[in-house]
């Protein structure tokens, strides 16, 4: 059908819709004792209640559309950027004093690091805490809150270690996205990320300072930190939980992580080249080495997968999905489209690929040893090998997160978590079915992949993610393309269908808190919401602490137009609560 440009909204048409969509006041002023006080804690240059600062503070980060579309993006009533955990515990209390709700930051890469739904938060900042230091004979490393990603492992390489990154890339945090996720598929060697956090220093949502693990009540020097429990209950699950509290119960400002050994002269080995988008880490050793194997069926890549974690050879092993192949190869959008409109359902059925990465850790002779296993294994399983680039666009250290988006200028991330290789397989598999038959069209066609997995642990769990892409006009209301029906199908595919295929097979998604409810989900998983609200009516008395995370779905789907997510309203109003103060 040939393409109709349609008129864009006028400036006034805009600002009427943005008017009607908005329930608060855009700006807020904060009261002038308050904002004195913090002042006294930082210094005149570290905070700002300047428009134009506050306004870049505004709206971003992961999964941004759902607050955005809904017009519920607002500036905070100031920034502020502390340097040391006892700035940020004496704002955390001038915050409490003042009834003032509070939203640390790092890189900003999840849409719940700036102000949702209110215009009154402090914005604390924390990108100053730059402090880093590794110890390289015992394998850890203490880092602080603003320390990046790419900064990081690229100190790991100097220090001829290696650790993880993610998808999301270089510019994310490593404490951030240890409070959350912190997934890689390097997890299948470094394990899941609850396991690489040692010591701890933790900000309590009411400002007091809680030293865990090895630093429970010491200084926090890098060589103290080297143990992640202390005697008695592991506050790891306080501070962090499974799906992780976003800013919900306080800042971490501190914290040491295992890294591990890689190879010697790392840093010569590992190559930064290119320009984005085609920046990698060119691999000049023959130590490291990405290798694909196709496999002649879905049964056989299952199986294979099993049976390298139980080689336990390698660094990593991920299934590759057809449309990240596409992507690699397109050279633009429109490139994408007349590649991916040759692709049919049947060469989804029969395209099924690993990928795998081997690691010479200590010597050639292990490089030699792995690929030989490796061989073996593609033999056993009928596979073949297939020529594999020795560079690396993500994993190591790069970002390759715009051409995630390249296809339809969105996507949804509408599932992921840590299962058990068996219940991986079978929730893709649902997911990728329902997708293709109920939800294509609207949605970009998958033909039925059930997703991207990988390997975690040595097999002993697993990770799956699930994309699916939209059409991001049809979703804007500020669009001449908007299409309620069109978000409609979103919203529900995204809030409720992928939850319910979850419940079905067991698997416990990461998700809620960012991107579907908690409130949804909980239900099916004996009821831990209820204990959401009671570590939050504990620890965070006067709700200041990030509000309303970690209901922000929640909060989207009463914003949305009333015919919208039936289902969740119903579940809203129905379910076991403890006695929270957020959503009564
Ligand atoms: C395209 C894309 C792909 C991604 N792929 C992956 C992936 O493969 N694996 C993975 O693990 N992640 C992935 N991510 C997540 C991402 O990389 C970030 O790690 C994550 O969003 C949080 O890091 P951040 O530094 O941006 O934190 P922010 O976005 O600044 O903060 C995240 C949340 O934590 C709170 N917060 C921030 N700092 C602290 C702190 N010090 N203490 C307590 N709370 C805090 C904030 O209030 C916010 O709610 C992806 C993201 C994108 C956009």
């Amino acid at each position: 059908m040939a393409y109709k440009e349609k008129p864009m909204l006028s400036t006034e048409e805009m600002k009427e819709k943005l008017r009607q969509l908005r329930t608060q006041p855009y700006w807020w002023d904060m009261p002038e004792e308050a904002y004195k006080e913090l002042e006294e804690v930082v210094g005149p240059d570290k905070i700002s209640r300047e428009k134009v600062v506050r306004q870049a503070y505004v709206g971003r980060g992961y999964a941004r559309e759902l607050i955005w579309f809904s017009g519920q993006a607002y500036p905070p009533c100031c920034v502020i950027q502390p340097e040391t955990t006892e700035e940020v515990a004496a704002i955390v209390r001038i915050c409490n004093k003042y009834h003032l709700p509070f939203n640390p930051c790092s890189s900003q890469w999840a849409y719940n690091a700036n102000p949702r739904f209110r215009p009154d938060q402090v914005q604390i900042d924390l990108q100053r805490m730059q402090g880093m230091e590794i110890d390289k004979k015992n394998l850890y490393a203490k880092v602080e809150a603003g320390v990046r990603y790419g900064h990081f492992c690229q100190a790991c390489f100097d220090n001829d270690c290696y650790f993880i990154n993610t998808g999301g890339g270089s510019a994310s945090c490593v404490i951030a996205n240890h409070t959350v996720w912190g997934c890689s598929p390097f997890n299948y060697r470094m394990g899941n990320p609850e396991r690489r956090v040692m010591a701890v220093t933790w900000v309590t949502p009411e400002g007091d300072i809680v030293r865990t693990g090895s630093w429970a009540g010491r200084e926090t020097t890098a060589e103290n930190g080297f143990w992640g429990d202390g005697l008695g209950p592991n506050l790891n699950g306080i501070w962090r939980g499974h799906i992780g509290w976003f800013g919900a119960m306080g800042i971490v400002t501190e914290m040491t992580v295992k890294i591990f050994p890689f190879i010697e002269n790392a840093k010569e080995a590992m190559v930064p080249e290119g320009v984005t988008p085609d920046s990698h880490t060119a691999f000049k050793t023959n130590r490291v080495a990405w290798q694909n194997i196709r496999l002649p069926s879905r049964k056989a890549l299952e199986d294979f997968m099993y049976a390298f974690s139980h080689c336990q050879i390698g660094a990593a092993i991920t299934k590759v999905p057809v449309f990240w192949r596409v992507i690699a190869k397109a050279k633009d959008k429109e490139d994408f489209w007349e590649r991916w409109s040759g692709v049919t359902k049947e060469d989804i059925d029969n395209f099924h690929m690993a990928r795998v990465l081997l690691i010479g850790f200590t010597n050639e002779k292990q490089m030699e040893y792995e690929r030989a296993v490796l061989d073996e294994l593609r033999q056993e399983f009928g596979g073949e090998f297939t020529r594999t680039k020795p560079s690396d666009e993500s994993w190591f250290k790069n970002a390759d997160t715009s051409g995630m988006w390249m296809m339809t200028n969105g996507y949804s991330s509408c599932e992921a978590g840590q299962e058990c290789l068996r219940c991986t397989y079978e929730t893709g598999k649902k997911l990728g079915k329902l997708l293709w038959e109920k939800y294509t069209p609207p949605f970009m066609p998958e033909y039925g992949d059930p997703g991207w997995f990988q390997s975690n642990d040595f097999g002993h769990s697993s990770y799956l993610e699930f994309l699916v892409y939209m059409n991001v006009d049809k979703c804007d209301p500020l669009s001449p393309y908007y299409d309620p029906g069109y978000v409609q199908s979103m919203i529900g595919w995204y809030f409720e269908e992928t939850p319910t295929i979850d419940a079905e097979t067991g698997f416990l998604d990461f998700f809620p808190a960012s991107c579907h409810g908690i409130l949804f989900q909980g239900p099916y998983f004996s009821d831990y919401q209820v204990w959401v609200d009671r570590f939050k009516e504990e620890f965070d008395p006067r709700t200041v602490s990030n509000p309303p995370a970690p209901y922000d779905p929640e909060w989207i789907t009463e914003m949305l137009p009333p015919f919208m997510l039936n289902r969740s309203r119903r579940f809203l109003r129905t379910i076991k609560r403890g006695k929270s103060m957020l959503l009564q």
